[in-house]
Order: C-alpha cells, then sequence, then structure tokens
C-alpha cells in the first residue's frame, strides 16, 4: 500500500552522506556502459520503441549555506564530527525560520537532509536553555529508532534523547518522562499514552519549545484526520501548561505543503521547498510495453442503470491486470529489462509492486540468462519480505559488491539505507506517488557517475498518462496530501478523547475547528458529554476506545479452521468482497479458500488451497443525495461537492481462470446490504449537451461509466490516495439530480478529503483523465484507460469514444 511506501532512509541523517560521497559508494564493478548507450540497446527492439520519454535529470552540486550565526559552537562540532561541515540553503533557511518561532514544513527530496533542518533550531535551543524540551514523531517506531540513533550519536551534553513508545519497558518510562529532553514517539503513542497520561508529563510539556513530525506526508486520509486532532490536543494540554512550542514538519515533495501542515496543525506553516543539495545525474525513462493484438472479452454484459465500483482492496495487486493481455505484462517488460541490463554487467535493482511479481520478475530473468549463458541466472535473485534481516543484508551486500547483478524487490521500505550507488533502477509500475517513485529512482547515482531509472507503465490509466505527460513526474508535484479534520466520525470520538483529558470550553471549538460545535452537541445529546457552566464533561468512567488507523468498522479476523490460527484480519469495510464464502484469500503469497464467512462474530474460516481460478465479487451499489456542500453551475454542465448515503450489497462473485483470466462462473452470494456515508464529487450533464456532441441515448451508461473508471485511476495524480480509496457510480439518470451523473466518493464513513480535493482541482483533474483515455493507444478501451480492475459490473457496459466526448462537454463548460 502506497501509505507504507515512504523508505526508512528519509529521516536519517543523510546530509553526512552527501557531504561525504564517498561513504555511500561501495567498491562495485562500476565498469558498465553509460546510461544513453545502455538505454539505446534496451530500447532497440525492431519493433515500436516502447520509450515514450527520456528525461536527463543533471547532476546538481550543493549550495551550502553559513552556519546560523545562533548555532552554537559545540552543536557545530557535533556535526562537524558526522561529517556535515555546513548546512545546505534549504536546511538552513527551515531552521532559521523555526527558530525565530515560525511554524515551518521542510518539503524536499529524498535523502536532502531535512533531518538537519529541525535537529538545528531543536539542538540549538536545548542546548541555550537548559529546561527546555522537544518531541519528535514518526509515523513509525523503526524511523523515531533510526533518528533516535543520529541524535544519541551527536553526543550533546544534557540532551537525553530516549525512544518512549509501545516497545519501551515499564522501568525506563519514568526516568524518560522525567529527564530526557528529546522525546521520540509516534501518533499512536501520543494519543493512548501520553495526552492521556497528560498530568505525568505535565513537566515536560510545561517546557515543550519544538514539535517536529517527521515525515508529515503519511498523514494524510481518514488517519492524517485522527492524527491532525491528536496534534490539537496536544497543542490543548501545552496551552493549559503556558506553552506554545513550534511546528516543525519535514514532507515529502508535494503539492502545496504549506496548506497540508496548516490542516495537520491547525496553525500557519511557512513552506520550505526549494532542495539546495547535491545529487548525482540520472537518465529517467518512461516505458510503455507494446499492445498486443486483440482478444475478444468473456465477460457477460450486464445492463443496470446505476454502475458502481466499490471502494475495496485488491486480493493482489497489479497481478489480475496483467491477466487480461492487453499490453505486454509490466511484469515480462522488467524481467527482460532486468535479464538485459545483467547480461551488459549492470547492477540493477528492480521494484515491483506485489511480493509474487518481485518472484516471476526474478524467475522469468533468470531464465533468460541461464538460456543466453548458463549460470548466469545465478546473479538475479528476489528480495522476499518473508527472509530474515540478516539474509535480506546479505543480499544488499552481494548486490553492492557485485557478485549478484540483479534484485527485485517489493519496496523500499524494506531495503537498507545503505544500498544506493545502483547503475540502474527499474520501476515496474508506477508506486502510487511521486514521493515513493524518487525514494525508488533516488536508488541509483553516485557521485560522479551516472545512472539510468526506467518506469515501466502497467495496464493502468494513471500510469499510461504518466508515461504520457513526463510533466506530471518531472514538473511542479501537483499530487498534494489530502485530509479532512472536519469528517464527523474523526472529529467526533477526538473531542471525546479531548473531554476525557480536561472539560471542553467554548475556547476549544475553535482549536478543533470546523463542525466541533455540531458534535459536541451529539455528544450531549447521546449522553457522552454533560454541560456544566464550566464546559462540558465526559460522563462515563472508561475511556472512549479510538484507534487512529482504524478504518471501515471492526476488522474480520482470518482463521485456518484445522488450526484455529490467526492469519490476519481484513478491513471490516473490505471483508465483503475479499472473505465472502468461495472467495480466494491470499496471505503473505499462501492461497486459502474461505469457506465460511460468520458476520455475528467478525470472523472468516479459510482452509489452504491452490486453486486455479481468482475470485471476483461484484456488487450493487445505490447512492442517495444528502446534502450538498458546494456547487458550480456551468450552464449544461453541473459539479457538486456533497455528503451521500452509499447502499452496497455484494451479490455474486465470479471465478476466473488465473492462465487466461477466462470466466468459469458466476455463484451467487447471499450477504446483507451495508451503508456508507460519505463525501462525493459528483458531476451531472444535461441530456441535450450529451446529443449535441454525439452520444447516442444508448451508449450514455457506457459513457458514464468509462469516464468514471478512469476518473477514478487518474485521482491520485491531485491527491495522495490510491485507486482502492475510492469508490465510484455512474448513471443515465439519477433520482437525486435528474440527470445523467457521475459520482466518485471517499471510501472511508464522513469522508478522507480526496473527494474534496477532485472538487477543487475538478477541470485538471478531468482534463488529465480526459488525455489518458484520448491517448491510449487501444480501440475499445483497455486496462490502461476505462477497465477497472475493481469494477462491480464487470467492465460492463463501456464505451471509450463517448466517454472522451462526455468529459469534452464537462471540460468545455467548467471554468478553470
Ligand atoms: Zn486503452
Ligand atoms: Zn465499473
Amino acid at each position: 500500500m502506497t501509505s507504507n511506501d515512504f523508505s526508512s532512509a528519509q529521516g536519517t541523517p543523510r546530509h553526512d552522506l552527501e557531504s561525504s560521497p564517498a561513504a555511500t559508494v561501495s567498491a562495485g564493478p562500476g565498469s558498465g556502459p553509460a546510461p544513453e548507450d545502455l538505454l539505446r540497446r534496451l530500447r532497440d527492439r525492431g519493433a515500436a520503441d516502447p520509450v515514450t520519454h527520456v528525461e536527463r535529470v543533471p547532476a546538481r552540486a550543493g549550495v551550502p549555506a553559513p552556519w546560523p550565526p545562533w548555532a552554537p559552537a559545540e552543536l557545530r562540532a557535533a556535526f562537524a564530527r558526522r561529517g556535515v561541515v555546513a548546512p545546505w540553503q534549504h536546511q538552513a533557511e527551515a531552521a532559521n525560520l523555526a527558530y525565530e518561532g515560525q511554524h515551518v514544513v521542510v518539503a524536499t527530496g529524498t535523502a536532502s537532509g531535512k533531518s538537519l533542518a529541525y535537529q538545528l533550531p531543536a539542538l540549538a535551543t536545548l542546548l541555550a536553555d537548559p529546561r527546555a524540551t522537544v518531541l519528535y514523531l514518526a509515523p513509525t517506531k523503526a524511523l523515531a529508532a533510526d533518528q533516535l540513533r543520529a541524535v544519541a550519536a551527536l553526543e550533546l551534553e544534557g540532551v537525553r534523547p530516549a525512544c518512549y513508545d509501545g516497545d519501551t519497558p515499564r522501568a525506563e518510562r519514568e526516568w524518560i518522562r522525567k529527564h530526557s529532553r528529546f522525546v521520540l514517539t509516534n501518533p499512536d503513542m501520543l494519543h493512548h499514552g501520553i495526552l492521556p497520561g497528560h498530568a505525568q508529563w505535565s513537566g515536560f510539556l510545561r517546557r515543550l519549545a519544538y514539535v517536529v513530525i517527521d515525515e508529515c506526508h503519511t498523514y494524510r486520509g481518514v488517519f492524517g484526520s485522527h492524527v491532525a486532532h491528536v496534534l490539537r490536543r496536544l497543542r490543548r494540554q501545552c496551552a493549559r501548561f503556558g506553552a506554545t512550542p513550534v511546528f516543525v514538519l519535514a514532507s515529502a515533495t508535494s503539492g502545496d505543503p504549506a496548506t497540508t501542515g496548516g490542516r495537520l496543525t491547525g496553525l500557519p506553516v511557512t513552506a520550505v521547498t526549494e532542495d539546495a543539495s547535491p545529487r548525482g545525474g540520472v537518465t529517467f525513462a518512461l516505458w510503455e510495453p507494446p499492445l498486443l493484438p486483440p482478444e475478444a472479452g468473456s465477460a457477460a454484459p450486464v445492463p443496470p442503470q446505476a454502475i458502481g465500483s466499490p471502494s475495496v482492496p485488491p486480493q493482489a495487486i497489479g497481478e489480475h491486470d496483467d491477466l487480461r493481455q492487453v499490453r505486454r505484462s509490466a511484469l515480462r517488460e522488467t524481467a527482460d529489462l532486468l535479464a538485459d541490463t545483467v547480461a551488459e554487467g549492470v547492477r540493477t535493482l528492480a521494484f515491483v509492486r506485489s511480493r509474487k511479481g518481485a518472484e516471476v520478475v526474478a524467475a522469468n530473468a533468470r531464465r533468460s540468462l541461464d538460456e543466453a549463458v548458463p549460470g548466469l541466472g545465478d546473479r538475479v535473485a528476489a528480495y522476499r519480505g518473508g527472509y530474515l534481516r540478516e539474509e535480506r543484508r546479505e543480499l544488499e551486500r552481494a548486490l553492492l559488491h557485485g557478485d549478484l547483478l540483479g534484485l527485485a524487490s517489493t519496496n523500499a521500505l524494506e531495503l537498507g539505507v545503505d544500498l544506493v550507488g545502483l547503475d540502474a533502477v527499474l520501476i515496474c509500475g508506477y508506486p502510487g506517488t511521486r514521493a515513493s517513485l524518487w525514494q525508488q529512482a533516488g536508488r541509483a547515482g553516485r557521485s560522479g557517475q551516472e545512472a539510468l531509472a526506467v518506469l515501466v507503465a502497467r495496464d493502468d490509466p494513471l500510469d499510461t498518462y504518466l508515461v504520457h505527460h513526463p510533466e506530471a513526474i518531472f514538473g511542479a508535484p501537483v499530487e498534494a496530501t489530502v485530509l479532512d479534520p472536519a469528517n464527523p466520525y474523526v472529529l467526533a470520538p477526538q473531542l471525546a478523547c479531548a473531554a476525557v483529558e480536561a472539560p471542553l470550553t467554548p475556547a476549544d471549538l475553535a482549536l478543533f475547528g470546523d463542525g466541533a460545535k455540531e458534535a459536541v452537541d451529539e455528544l450531549v445529546a447521546a449522553g457522552a458529554l454533560r454541560q456544566r457552566p464550566t464546559g462540558w464533561y465526559w460522563r462515563h468512567r472508561e475511556r472512549p476506545e479510538v484507534d487512529l488507523r482504524g478504518e471501515g468498522g471492526a476488522p474480520v479476523c482470518v482463521v485456518e479452521s484445522s488450526t484455529g490460527r490467526l492469519l490476519g484480519t481484513v478491513d471490516g469495510g473490505s471483508s465483503h468482497f475479499l472473505l465472502h464464502p468461495g472467495a480466494v484469500h491470499l496471505h503473505q503469497g499462501v492461497s486459502y479458500v474461505v469457506d465460511d464467512l460468520d458476520l455475528a462474530d467478525g470472523c472468516a474460516l479459510v482452509h489452504a488451497e491452490e486453486p486455479d481460478w481468482s475470485t471476483h465479487a461484484r456488487d450493487v451499489t445505490d447512492l442517495s443525495v444528502v446534502s450538498v456542500r458546494s456547487y458550480v453551475d456551468a450552464g449544461p454542465v453541473g459539479m457538486f461537492l456533497g455528503e451521500v448515503d452509499v447502499t452496497s450489497q455484494v451479490v455474486s462473485y465470479q471465478r476466473r481462470r488465473i492462465a487466461t483470466g477466462e470466466v468459469i462462473d458466476t455463484r451467487p452470494l447471499d450477504l446483507p446490504t451495508r451503508e456508507l456515508r460519505t463525501v462525493a464529487v459528483w458531476f451531472t450533464l444535461s441530456p441535450q449537451s450529451l446529443a449535441l456532441a454525439g452520444v447516442q441515448p444508448a451508449d450514455v451508461p457506457g459513457a458514464l461509466h468509462a469516464a468514471e473508471h478512469a476518473a477514478i485511476g487518474l485521482l491520485p495524480l491531485m491527491a495522495t490516495c490510491d485507486r482502492w480509496d475510492i469508490g465510484g457510480l455512474s448513471t443515465a439518470v439519477h433520482p437525486d439530480t435528474e440527470a445523467p451523473t457521475v459520482f466518485v466518493y471517499d471510501g472511508q464513513p464522513g469522508g478522507a478529503g480526496f473527494a474534496e480535493r477532485a472538487y477543487g482541482t475538478a477541470s485538471a483533474w478531468l482534463r488529465a483523465t480526459r488525455d489518458a483515455i484520448a491517448e491510449c493507444g487501444c480501440e475499445t478501451g483497455c486496462p490502461s484507460c476505462v477497465q477497472s480492475p475493481k469494477c462491480g459490473n464487470g467492465n460492463n457496459p463501456l464505451s471509450k469514444p463517448d466517454a472522451i466526448r462526455v468529459l469534452d462537454v464537462v471540460l468545455a463548460n467548467l471554468p478553470d
């Protein structure tokens, strides 16, 4: 999942690697061909050129800045011992702003040394004021541990940095609360431990000078909205003790980081985005696998009036796209490229989205190498998450030293921070966000030597769009991290938590923002809060149970019936799709078949079985408009943002042959309906405008449906979501709008901010959608443009040419 795609390397003090680049360079062979020559040989295949664009990302010399005058000599000396001779420009700029008391977000590339930007003001303050404290938040324990090592290595007197998380022994906790002045933790611990125990933390919070929020782009959607309120609760407790800490945020590059930082903290935030760190040159090629001759589709036509695309995750992302064989599979293409680069003696890392995919790529590359030169295949390996840490480090070492030449890996998260400076990186499918793309590409290139990166497009509208629109990758970022703190499903439980920590006052309502008053009134009506002259009080003995990362209802347990072993859990919102009786369920690469889904107990019983089919659930979806928040009246076109109720029922599933994608049969299911109140963006068109544009009435459902699929596929261009976070529905006439309508909605109760971002960028979003469809080389629609891997209606009906007409009508009328 994209939310896990941040690199553990990013929070570590990479600036010391940068200022002494030799530290990252191993004794690898490094005698491969120049990237341009290598690329020429890779793309020379006699057929159509698969390369749609080559971008030369030039090497950049760093722009150093002087140490700020307020940075004490002791601190400069400590950094100098770690190899940091001077800060880069962006580090100094962010550090100066923070030291002056401004809230700041530094949003620059991977390995640009964002940590120095917050370490500098925070540690200078700790040295100047022996009572001051700093709180550092990372999204994961591992990242906090990395950062602890970095701060501890500076060996500064009296700072006493310490991690405080679920793994911290009880015996050490009190010492940390009393004596550490640089506490590293995560939002979950802040929420479950530190804020409820604020009385024990009063000494620390009273003197809190800085709050550092690392990797803040990971706080998105519903999780991000929860974290936004945890930070407001933190600010409230600090204010009670008289402290007003400065917030310093570090983010991957993204669109509009100041706005996102402001939403997350509730404070005005200044952005520093100009990256002044040095980097090696990279030749970056965008690669589109060729179209294969078309085959007849096998799905039976289902012509419903309203056509929904549920927002559920796939069982194995990526693999079933490849079954359709409309374009040559990105996996095969990547395997060929890996074999070719290895044959050239080039050390290559291939990133593949799934574990199974990584193994397929490695196995295919090995086979073709062995066919060419027996034994050469041994120099390629797959890098599996299931390996032990030592085994993984050994594989990395072998690649760095050239014993191995090719490695296929799932994502950057599992790789060690030292695995950089490779000659080539292959990226099989857009990894979901630009931040992840650059983290993966950033493994290539070392000082003084050029490297090659290749993005191989998968059959997916967003991948197709990107390989034809290099400006969306190499130009200014538009993809923003979105969250919606006003989500009532987040706000109400967070206000309940706040009320337990201290009674809520009218001033607090302003702190918690839009919707806080309504949420408090509802909590009073529900008997959870009692209003007294001094504020709103929590009425129960127990604290409310609120999970920051919980999504879509209670999770459903997956249990192996023969052993009683718990294999894992599935998000409640997806359980009907993924765990219906007969569903094939993949767990860490092993296949299970569901015998029974017990909804009352929240548990699915499964047995291990490897059938040669996959299962695909279908649902019927109904949607009604509850309220309109905002709209644009554009003549024959209307664009709306509002609340909707989505009712869906999983009614059947298809079994499809894994090898061919052929449908074996469709089986009925008997599952209850489910309801979701959420936020949607939708547009309507007048039937007259569609007729004028040449869309025949009979083709309207297929036109809208195709436009809906592609629009869902392209939304991740504007917001950091993936298509599994969003659902859609299209209909030739909707009872609430009385017009042909396409809805796109957040898959989370109360909304997650994605639909809102889509509404705010509607013309850019739909323009990209239109271009992605129009520029796809297929004739009648394929997974690269209008087909969707999660369609509840078996991708039927779909009309590619009419979808372009629909979007042209919308774009012609909608103001920019
Ligand atoms: Zn297509
Ligand atoms: Zn669909």
